[in-house]
C-alpha cells in the first residue's frame, strides 16, 4: 500500500495533476455535483447559521475543557465495560492495536472509513506486522484494490470515474463477476458480495468516531452504506481509534451536530445509518471493547490560540468541494490524508512545518475565502493560513522582497518614488499592457501567467494632477 511519506511539496506535486485532464474531468464532474447538493440541502433550513454557530461554541467550549471531557469520557467507558489506552503519537497508536488484534487472536481486520486511522498509517502498521486491514467502505475499498491513496475526505476515490473502478475490481477483486459493468448498481453489487464473507469472518473491527460523547462514554458512527454498522456490531472485538478532539460534552449537543454534518458532507437531510454504542454487551455487538484516543499533534495544535480552531472539523468536506485549488489539483498533490482547505491546515499543524511538503501547504489557497463560508463549525480557513504562512520560513528572494516591500510601504516618499518609475519602465516592459517575463527574484510570478503592466500614472499622481494638494 503507498504511503503519504516523502510526498513532493505542493506545487511540484500539483504540477503533475494539473497536466493530467482525465484527472481535472473527474474533479470538476463530482466536486460541482456535490456542491450545488449541498448548497440546496443547506438553503433548506432557515436557521442553518445559528446551528453553525452553535456547534462552534459547543467546539470551543470543549476544546476548552478538554482535559475535564477526555477524563468523563475515559471513566464512562470503562464504566460501561470498555478499555480506553492513550496514544500520544502514531507509533504508540499503531502498537497498541496491533497488540490488540494479536491479543484477539486474529491476522485479519475489517475497518469502517476513518480519518485517524489513514492519519497514522494504521493499515501499513498493520501490515508490518502480518496483519491485514480490509477497508469496506466502498470508496475506500476502491482505493485499496487500486494500490493507489484517497484523494478526498468523504469520497476518497473522487479521482477515478467508474469506468477507472471497474478496470480495478475486474483486475484485482477476487471472484468479480466476468461481464462486470460500469454500471454503479452493478459495481456496488460486486463490492457488496466481496465484502460479504470479510464481514462473517472477521473477529476483530476497527473504527474510528465522528464523535464521543463524554457523558455516557459511547462512540457515533455516521455513515451511508451499512457497512460501518456491520464493523461495529458483527466482528468479537471492536477496536475504535479516535482523535482526540472528537469528544462532545453531551447528547444534546450531538443533535446539532447530527443536523449539520449530512447536509454539509452527503448533502442529506439525515445520514443513512447512526450507529451509537456504548461499552459492551451480553445479548449482542462486540463482546471486547477498546477505545485508542490519539493525540499526534492535538495537543501542539490547541496550544496556538489562532491555528486551534482546525480542531473543530467534523471531517465533512465541504471545503474541499468548494475551492478552486483542490478542484484543479485534487487531493493527492497535498501529500496527506487531509486534503483541501482543511489539510492545508490540519496537515503542518499535525505533523509541523518540518518538510517541504507540509510548509507549502498554507500556500496552497487563494485565500478566496468560499471555505470558510461553507464551512459547518465556522473554522476560519483563511485566517489560519495566513497565521501560519507567517511561521514558515520564506527563501532569502521572498524575504528581500518582503522586505523591500515592506521598506518603501512605510513611507510615503519611496512609495511615491517608486511608482514613478514604475510608471515610467511601462514604456520598456509593458507596451502592450502585459509583461510575460519579469527578472529574478520575482520571475516565479510569469512562469505561468503575465502580470500586468503598470499604469501610466498612479492614483495619488492623478488626484494630485486632478485636485491639486487641497
Ligand atoms: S474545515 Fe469545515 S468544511 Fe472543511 S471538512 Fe472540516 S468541518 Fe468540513
Amino acid at each position: 500500500m503507498p504511503t503519504y511519506l516523502g510526498m513532493p511539496a505542493f506545487p511540484e506535486a500539483a504540477r503533475t495533476a494539473v497536466a493530467d485532464s482525465q484527472l481535472r474531468r473527474n474533479l470538476t464532474h463530482a466536486t460541482h455535483t456535490i456542491r450545488a447538493k449541498r448548497a440546496g440541502a443547506v438553503a433548506e433550513l432557515s436557521d442553518w447559521e445559528q446551528l453553525r454557530q452553535a456547534a462552534k461554541a459547543i467546539k470551543d467550549h470543549t476544546l476548552a475543557h478538554l482535559d475535564t471531557y477526555l477524563l468523563r469520557l475515559e471513566e464512562n467507558v470503562t464504566k460501561a465495560g470498555g478499555q480506553v489506552h492513550w496514544a500520544r503519537d502514531a507509533a504508540e497508536a499503531n502498537a497498541v492495536v496491533a497488540g490488540l488484534v494479536r491479543q484477539a487472536g486474529a491476522d485479519r481486520v475489517v475497518k469502517v472509513k476513518s480519518m485517524a486511522t489513514q492519519e497514522i498509517g494504521l493499515n501499513e502498521a498493520l501490515a508490518a506486522q502480518g496483519i491485514k486491514a480490509k477497508e469496506t467502505d466502498l470508496a475506500e475499498l476502491i482505493v485499496q484494490l487500486g494500490h493507489d491513496l484517497p484523494s478526498h475526505i468523504l469520497v476518497p476515490a473522487i479521482h477515478k470515474n467508474r469506468a477507472e473502478i471497474r478496470e480495478i475490481f475486474r483486475r484485482e477483486m477476487p471472484g468479480a463477476p466476468p461481464g462486470l459493468t460500469d454500471e454503479p448498481a452493478a459495481l456496488a453489487a460486486a463490492a457488496r458480495a466481496h465484502l460479504r464473507q470479510e464481514f462473517l469472518a472477521a473477529k476483530v473491527g476497527i473504527s474510528g468516531a465522528n464523535f464521543a460523547i463524554a457523558d455516557t462514554g459511547s462512540l457515533v458512527v455516521v455513515e451511508s452504506e451499512g457497512n460501518g454498522r456491520m464493523c461495529v456490531t458483527l466482528p468479537e472485538t471492536l477496536i475504535s481509534v479516535v482523535g482526540i478532539e472528537k469528544i462532545l460534552p453531551s447528547w444534546r449537543d450531538l443533535e446539532v451536530f447530527l443536523a449539520l454534518l449530512p447536509r454539509s458532507s452527503t448533502a442529506e437531510r439525515m445520514n443513512p445509518y447512526t450507529s451509537i454504542w456504548t461499552g459492551v454487551h451480553d445479548v449482542d455487538g462486540p463482546k471486547v471493547f477498546h477505545l485508542v484516543l490519539v493525540d499526534n499533534g492535538r495537543t501542539a495544535s490547541l496550544a496556538d490560540g489562532t491555528g486551534r480552531q482546525a480542531l473543530r472539523c467534523i471531517r465533512c468536506s465541504a471545503c474541499l468541494n468548494v475551492c478552486p485549488v483542490y478542484e484543479r489539483t485534487g487531493g493527492h498533490a497535498y501529500g496527506s490524508p487531509y486534503p483541501g482547505p482543511i489539510g492545508a491546515i490540519i496537515s503542518p499543524q499535525l505533523r509541523g512545518l518540518d518538510s517541504a511538503a507540509d510548509r507549502s501547504l498554507p500556500f496552497a489557497s487563494t485565500l478566496c475565502g468560499a471555505c470558510y463560508e461553507v464551512c459547518p463549525v465556522a473554522i476560519n480557513i483563511p485566517e489560519a493560513l495566513v497565521h501560519l504562512r507567517a511561521k514558515v520560513k520564506h527563501p532569502w528572494p521572498e524575504r528581500t522582497v518582503f522586505h523591500l516591500s515592506g521598506q518603501v510601504l512605510a513611507s510615503p516618499r519611496r512609495l511615491a518614488a517608486v511608482q514613478r518609475m514604475a510608471s515610467a519602465s511601462r514604456r520598456i516592459v509593458g507596451r502592450s499592457g502585459r509583461i510575460r517575463r519579469l527578472p529574478p527574484p520575482v520571475s516565479g510570478w510569469t512562469q505561468t501567467r503575465d502580470a500586468p503592466a503598470p499604469p501610466p500614472e498612479s492614483f495619488r499622481a492623478w488626484w494630485l494632477r486632478t485636485r491639486g494638494r487641497g
